[in-house]
């Protein structure tokens, strides 16, 4: 099922975000997730792509066995900037093939581990490439999401530019977009308004992240330039120590967060699960009966 569609009868979306893990261990937890959360009946799952092309085989099989498995709705993310147009194309033929029929199209980092790392000659530069050779070459075979970030993007010298080159990627074919975790709505709604004002009018999926680990989304958060507001460190910090504490914090303000959004029109909440599934239901389960237009039944 394309999400384009789906967004556009005005269904409100839950999914949720998993990685390729690495390793027997790995995949049997990733594979218990996908079990847990099937019940909450997800508009639709979303597996990352390494930006490298480090994770090339494991996202296709991994998009594969869930989509077989599970009957799952499934995107898979798909990044640029190692790749040249020819391999762009055969992977995205392979999706075709397989019957997926979503793609989160992404420029991508270059990897902190290759320092002489350079793109191939003729390598899209950035998404909005991506989204042209999507559109180019396969026309509405796919529904094509993007990234963005209300905080900005860590190369944009200020939200303008953002906007800017966010609305370019629109504007090449992009049906909706999902943005980079933050943990402050504010942020969020002012750059919907903002966008608006720019008329674009896809929907923003509000991308969430529950703080289980700390020192762990600490990190995350500062690579990526999202701001966790002082009154949540003062809290997290104290029990950074006690996994247990963190959760119970980390969930109660994620679970805070979604009512906040979902009052306020958020076209649906897309959960970064790293591969887990406890927080995702936990929040689920809160949050369920404010949900509008899904099955209430779990
Ligand atoms: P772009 O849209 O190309 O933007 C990158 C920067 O370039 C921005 O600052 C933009 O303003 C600027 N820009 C764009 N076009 C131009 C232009 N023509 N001239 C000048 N500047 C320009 N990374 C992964 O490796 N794998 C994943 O699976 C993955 N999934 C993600 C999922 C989500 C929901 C989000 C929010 C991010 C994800 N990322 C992933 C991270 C993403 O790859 C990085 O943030 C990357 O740095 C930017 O990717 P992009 O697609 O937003 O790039």
């Amino acid at each position: 099922m394309k999400i384009g569609e789906i967004l556009k009868r005005g269904e409100f979306s839950v999914s949720f975000e998993f990685f390729p893990p690495k390793g027997e261990e790995g995949q049997r937890q990733l594979f218990k997730t996908v079990e847990d959360l099937k019940d909450l009946n997800p508009t639709f799952v979303s597996v990352t792509y390494g930006a490298g092309g480090s994770t090339r085989d494991r996202t296709r099989e991994i998009v594969g066995q869930i989509h077989s498995r599970s009957g799952l709705n499934v995107m898979a993310h798909l990044t640029c900037i190692a790749h040249t147009p020819k391999e762009l194309i055969e992977i995205l033929n392979q999706y075709d093939e397989m019957g997926i029929d979503n793609i989160l199209a992404l420029r991508g980092d270059v990897p902190r581990d290759r320092p002489d790392f350079r793109p191939p000659r003729g390598s899209c530069r950035y998404a909005v490439q991506l989204v042209s050779l999507i559109r180019e070459r396969f026309g509405d075979r796919f529904s094509i999401g993007v990234a963005c970030y209300p905080e900005g993007h860590p190369e944009s010298p200020n939200m303008d530019w953002e906007v800017k080159y966010f609305k370019e990627k629109v504007k090449a074919g992009a049906d909706f977009a999902i943005t980079q975790m933050f943990f402050d709505n504010s942020y969020y709604y002012e750059f919907v308004d903002l966008c608006t004002n720019n008329g674009i009018t896809i929907p923003i999926i509000p991308g969430i992240m529950p703080i289980t680990n700390f020192k762990q989304i600490k990190k995350f958060a500062s690579m990526c330039g999202a701001e966790i507001p002082q009154i949540l460190v003062a809290r997290l910090e104290p029990v950074q120590d006690k996994p247990e504490e963190v959760a119970k914090i980390g969930i109660d303000f994620a679970i805070n967060q979604c009512e906040d959004l979902i009052e306020k029109g958020a076209p649906g909440l897309h959960f970064y699960t790293l591969n887990k599934s406890r927080a995702t239901l936990e929040i689920y389960r809160s949050i369920r009966n404010l949900i509008p237009l899904r099955d209430q039944s779990v």
